[in-house]
C-alpha cells in the first residue's frame, strides 16, 4: 500500500502549537475516511480532531477542523 501523503504535511492548533500530537490524529482521521473511497489521485479532505489543549480546566481540549488534500504515493 503506497504511503498516504497529506498537503499540508503537518497540522497544529494556532493556540497550542502541538503539531506533533495533532498531525497523527489528522492522518488517522483521513485514513479512516479515505479507506471507503480509495481510488488514488488527489482528493480534498476535511476532518475534525480534538486538540488536547493545555490540559487545564480553563484551557482544555477543544475540537479543530482541518482541511487539505490527500494522495497516495
Ligand atoms: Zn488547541
Amino acid at each position: 500500500m503506497p504511503e498516504l501523503k497529506l498537503t499540508p504535511s503537518t497540522f497544529a492548533c494556532r493556540i497550542h502549537d502541538n503539531r506533533e500530537k495533532l498531525t497523527p490524529l489528522v492522518r488517522g482521521a483521513v485514513i479512516q475516511r479515505t479507506a471507503a473511497f480509495m481510488v488514488g489521485g488527489a482528493n480534498d479532505f476535511r476532518v475534525v480532531v480534538e486538540c488536547p489543549g493545555a490540559g487545564t480546566k480553563e484551557d482544555g481540549a477543544h475540537p479543530l477542523t482541518f482541511s487539505g488534500k490527500w494522495s497516495r504515493e
